[in-house]
């Protein structure tokens, strides 16, 4: 099958019901192709659960769709308005400046796939930028979409990126290229900020409307249908930002048109996950202020869904606003005590659960110990061993020491334990060193691009070949390459 003839089944698959609800929401654009497109990358594992084998795919056609090269009648490409809080600051019309909406297909198990370009030239919504994205922070959001959702967290994700010969102009000359985007919405907060600000009701409500009934569906129609869509975002937000403090993610830049709908994780920028635990850990050179810090997270999660709230004032008392918005830290601290529980392989429910979860996180802060690699080793603790070939430090003998005596109140044995816990705890983590050599390697090694990808994409993985265990890939970085600093430029 070509890509042509995928476009033609996906026809009969194809809808656009954003737009056919939501007109008002699109100003109609076309693409902008980059010069002398090729491709650097397809994700084959999505490729596969979008139902579109690799050995079909017709290379040239492939690009030329990516690079929005071709006309097919009745796809629309289209750009969104919305709005957005920008660090802290109201930002009335900000929508789609360099992303096209491309529409939806659905596979067979009738699981539904929003297609979106990124970096695809100029829109009516670009205001001062080019419209374009560079190689360095497509790559960065291939492999961070890619990763996350392979660590298990909500995530919109990439299907393709291309590249071509394009000057792109940013804090030095780069190239410029285009990321296939996929997720089951690319709908955000800024959306729904957008209608609410220009006081645009009925194109608010018909908004909301589209969006109960297509994503959350046991509410439409239901007499509460609003106020149960805003309980259930405020616990899908709460559940997205426990497990980025689960695996230390920091996602940079939490403005309020970078939150997903569906709780997912969108818009990567300058990015970072910590190394040793450090709630201060600022990965975007721009935050001055560290508002979008690692210790912060949480917080701006509830400030936002504050802000998500002031929109639905309109179908929602006042009351139920804020009583649903109460019942976010509640939630977020739920979902992180389970997650670090089971990091910690701890499965029976024990009245001192907070306090050892509080003991690992602060004699992890205290010792500095790598973050990701101490909940790999403790992987492979065994009842007794009282030690973990990582640091001598008193701390951790004494963490160990109180592990060992919470292990005695879990039923299953060493084996099970270790088992269960070598599949939550990664291996590997996309630390800013990884993602510098996938960039620096695309086209010289190649080789080396798939790699990474591939260990990345498989975090839990051993690699049990010793010739070829990216042993190394698995380790923080070293003084040299720890000092990649990440501009929020993109
Ligand atoms: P971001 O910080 O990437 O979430 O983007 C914030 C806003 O700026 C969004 O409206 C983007 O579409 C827009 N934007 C970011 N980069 C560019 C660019 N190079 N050209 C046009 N618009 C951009
Ligand atoms: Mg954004």
């Amino acid at each position: 099958m070509t890509i042509k003839q995928l476009l033609k089944l996906a026809e009969l698959n194809y809808t656009n019901r954003l737009y056919k609800s939501c007109p008002h929401l699109f100003i109609q654009v076309k693409s902008t192709p980059i010069k002398d497109p090729a491709l650097l990358h397809i994700n084959h594992e999505l490729l596969n659960i979008l139902e579109i084998s690799p050995y079909e795919i017709e290379k040239s056609s492939f690009i030329k769709f990516i690079n929005g090269d071709l006309d097919f009648e009745g796809l629309l490409f289209g750009s969104t308005y919305y709005s957005g809080h920008q660090f802290g600051y109201f930002v009335p019309k900000l929508g789609d400046g360099r992303a096209l909406f491309l529409g939806e297909v659905t596979n067979s198990k009738g699981a539904t796939f929003e297609l979106q370009l990124k970096g695809s030239g100029p829109t009516p919504f670009s205001r001062m930028g080019d419209g374009r994205a560079v190689v360095r922070s497509s790559i960065r959001e291939y492999l961070a979409s890619a990763h996350l959702k392979a660590l298990g967290v909500p995530t919109t994700e990439a299907l393709a990126i291309i590249h071509g010969s394009d000057d792109v102009y940013r804090e030095e000359v780069e190239k410029a290229a285009i990321v296939l985007r996929v997720a089951e919405s690319f709908l955000r907060f800024g959306h729904l900020q957008y209608y609410a600000h220009s006081n645009q009701i009925t194109e608010l409500k018909s908004l909301l409307d589209f969006t109960i009934k297509t994503y959350f569906k046991n509410y439409s129609d239901h007499p509460n249908q609003y106020l149960l869509f805003f309980q259930d975002i405020v616990k899908k937000t709460a559940k997205l930002f426990a497990s980025w403090q689960a695996i230390g993610f920091c996602h940079g830049v939490l403005n309020t048109d970078n939150m997903s709908i569906l709780g997912l994780t969108i818009d990567y920028g300058p990015y970072g996950f910590i190394d040793s635990f450090d709630l201060d850990f600022i990965c975007n050179h721009s935050d001055h202020e560290g508002r979008y810090s690692f210790g912060h997270q949480p917080a701006i999660g509830m400030w936002n869904l504050e802000q998500l709230g002031s929109t639905l004032k309109n179908f929602i008392s006042e009351g139920d606003i804020k009583r649903t918005l109460e019942s976010y830290p509640g939630l977020f601290h739920y979902e992180y005590r389970s997650l670090i529980k089971k990091k910690l392989g701890l499965y029976v429910n024990n009245a001192n659960d907070d306090d050892i979860v509080q003991k690992t996180i602060k004699m992890l802060a205290i010792t500095q110990i790598d973050y990701t690699q101490f909940f790999r080793l403790l992987s492979h603790y065994k009842k007794d061993d009282f030690s973990l070939p990582l640091t001598e430090s008193e701390e951790l003998k004494t963490f160990l020491q109180i592990y060992n005596e919470r292990l005695i109140f879990e039923e299953i044995s060493d084996q099970e334990r270790n088992a269960r816990m070598l599949l939550i705890n990664p291996k590997f983590i996309l630390r800013n060193y990884l993602a510098q050599m996938a960039i620096e390697n695309y086209q010289a090694n190649p080789l080396i691009f798939e790699e990474i990808f591939k260990v990345l994409t498989h975090p839990f993985e051993e690699w049990s070949d010793p010739d070829n265990n990216h042993e190394n890939w698995s380790k923080p970085a070293t003084s040299e390459s720890a000092r990649i600093i990440v501009s929020c430029s993109s």
